[in-house]
């Protein structure tokens, strides 16, 4: 099954996007974090990208449909994916149909008022990107990854001044996806627990 997980910045689709890849032992392909990787390591792409991140632009298509597009030949895809934060404009999913079938795709809906509130209480890990939340979600070792031990830290768009930016460009730019993809699209309820969150993806998809 290859899916993808649409939402808003702090919707929760990475944490989900996690969730069901464990559920379904099948990757978890982010987008974000992939380019976060390139910025960390100081590679040309990443020093190419690093300036648009932080201000809460998208880097251009075609630079993030060749990322994808190589991830999805990588053996490990065969079984299926989860992609979380691409497709992210229209031109992307018409790429995407051009490399490869998407089975569902998971919107998690959460209004801006939250995905403002929970995006000033994250913090991401630095080597793997895992998302935590101050409240709802910390790690065990304050300012510690569970996962592997890496430094949590506010990401540069996660500050205030520059969420707002980034929420007008998830309504302008992403946010059409759904009507796009409505033949093969299930709506989630982004606001109760992750438990609850969960369960619901889960129970929607019959797994
Ligand atoms: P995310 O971790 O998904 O919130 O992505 C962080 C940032 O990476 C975004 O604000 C964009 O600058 C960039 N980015 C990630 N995925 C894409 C994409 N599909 N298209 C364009 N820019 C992207």
């Amino acid at each position: 099954m290859n899916y993808i997980i649409l939402g808003a910045p702090a919707s929760g689709k990475g944490t989900q996007a996690e969730l069901l890849s464990k559920k379904l032992n099948i990757p978890h392909i982010a987008s974000g974090i992939i380019l976060r990787e390139n910025i960390n390591n100081k590679t040309e792409l990443g020093l190419k990208v690093e300036a648009i991140l932080n201000r809460g632009d998208l880097v251009s298509d075609d630079i993030v449909i060749d990322l994808i597009k190589n991830r999805l030949e990588q053996g490990d895809c065969k079984d299926g994916y989860i992609l979380d934060g691409f497709p992210r404009t229209i031109a992307q999913a018409e790429a995407l149909d051009g490399i490869t079938k998407i089975d569902k795709v998971i919107d998690i809906v959460v209004n801006d008022d939250v995905a403002v509130s929970r995006i000033t209480n994250r913090r991401m890990c630095k080597s793997c990107g895992n998302p935590y939340h101050l409240e709802f979600n910390p790690s065990k070792l304050e300012g510690v990854c569970d996962k592997c031990n890496g430094e949590l830290y506010l990401r540069e768009d996660d500050k205030e001044e520059v969420v707002k930016d980034r929420l007008k460009v998830y309504h302008d730019q992403t946010e059409p996806l759904k009507e796009y993809y409505k033949e093969k699209i299930i709506t989630i309820d982004g606001i109760p627990s992750i438990k609850q969150v969960t369960e619901s993806i889960f129970k929607n998809l019959q797994i």
